[in-house]
C-alpha cells in the first residue's frame, strides 16, 4: 500500500463512552497506516478534559475543546471550565460548537447563548473553531458574523451548496467525512468544495466510510475518505493528501 501522510482532523477516539477499553490500538493502527495526526474533539467539559489528557499522552494527537449544541443546557459555567484547558500546547481549537435544530436536545435559546460564549472564548484565545451546524444555518450566520474569528471549519458538512458558498466566502473550511462515501445526495459536496478548503475527518466512532460500513469507525479509515475524494475529483491520492494536509496546517497548526 502506498504510504501517505494524512490527518484525521475530527474524531472522538479519546472518549471512553465509545471506546471503553481505550484507544491505544486504534492510535497505533492509525499510525501504522500513515495517519500521523489525529485531532480529538470534545463535546462537553468532561470529554474536552479527556481529549486534552489523551493528546498530552500521545505525540501524534491534538485536542479541540468545547460544548456541543446538544449539551447547551448545561449553562455558561461549563464554558468557564474550558478556559484552563486552553493553556495546554496540545489544544488547537474550540469545538465542536454550533446549532443543532435537527435533534433540539437543548433549546434554541440555550444553544445560541452557549455558542456566543464559546465564540467569545475563541476570539480571546485566538483559536480556530470547529462548527457543528445541523438545520440551523439561518440562525447561525447572524451569530457567526458578530465575531472576528481566526478561522474555522464546517465539520461534517451536509447542507446546501448555498450555505457552503456562504461559508467559503467567510473563509471557512469544509469538513468531509465518511457520509460522502455512502450518501449519494451528499457526494456532490465533494465536487463543489474547492480543494484548498477541504479538511478530511472521520468523526470516529460515527459515520464509518464505505466499504467498512457496519464496523466501528476509527482514524485509519481516513484513507478511504481520501480515496473517495481522489476518485470524485479525478486526481491522485497523493495530491489529495498534499492539499488537505496544507489546509489542516493552515487552520490548526499555523503560528498564532
Ligand atoms: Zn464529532
Amino acid at each position: 500500500m502506498q504510504q501517505l501522510f494524512l490527518t484525521d482532523s475530527h474524531c472522538h477516539i479519546h472518549d471512553p463512552e465509545f471506546f471503553p477499553d481505550g484507544a491505544e490500538d486504534i492510535y497505533l493502527r492509525s499510525l501504522d497506516e500513515g495517519v500521523y495526526r489525529m485531532i480529538c474533539v470534545g463535546t462537553d467539559v468532561r470529554s474536552s478534559q479527556l481529549a486534552v489528557e489523551f493528546a498530552e499522552a500521545h505525540d501524534n494527537v491534538w485536542a479541540i475543546v468545547g460544548i456541543h449544541p446538544h449539551d447547551a443546557s448545561v449553562g455558561l459555567e461549563a464554558v468557564e471550565q474550558l478556559r484552563p484547558l486552553l493553556s495546554s500546547p496540545k489544544v488547537v481549537g474550540i469545538g465542536e460548537v454550533g446549532l443543532d435544530y435537527h435533534y433540539n436536545h437543548s433549546s434554541k435559546r440555550d444553544q445560541a447563548i452557549i455558542l456566543h460564549a464559546q465564540l467569545t472564548l475563541a476570539v480571546e484565545a485566538s483559536l480556530p473553531v470547529c462548527f457543528h451546524i445541523r438545520s440551523g444555518f439561518d440562525d447561525f450566520w447572524p451569530i457567526f458574523n458578530q465575531y472576528k474569528l481566526r478561522g474555522g471549519v464546517l465539520h461534517s458538512f451536509t447542507d446546501s451548496l448555498s450555505n457552503m458558498e456562504q461559508g467559503l466566502s467567510d473563509g471557512l473550511m469544509v469538513g468531509i467525512n465518511g457520509i460522502v462515501t455512502f450518501a449519494n445526495d451528499i457526494a456532490s459536496i465533494v465536487q463543489h468544495a474547492p480543494l484548498n478548503r477541504i479538511l478530511l475527518e472521520t468523526d470516529a466512532p460515527y459515520l464509518t466510510p464505505s466499504p467498512n460500513r457496519g464496523k466501528i469507525n476509527e482514524s485509519r479509515y481516513i484513507r478511504q475518505i481520501a480515496e473517495f475524494v481522489a476518485q470524485q475529483r479525478d486526481i491522485s491520492l497523493k495530491e489529495v493528501s498534499k492539499v488537505t494536509e496544507a489546509n489542516c496546517d493552515q487552520l490548526y497548526f499555523s503560528k498564532k
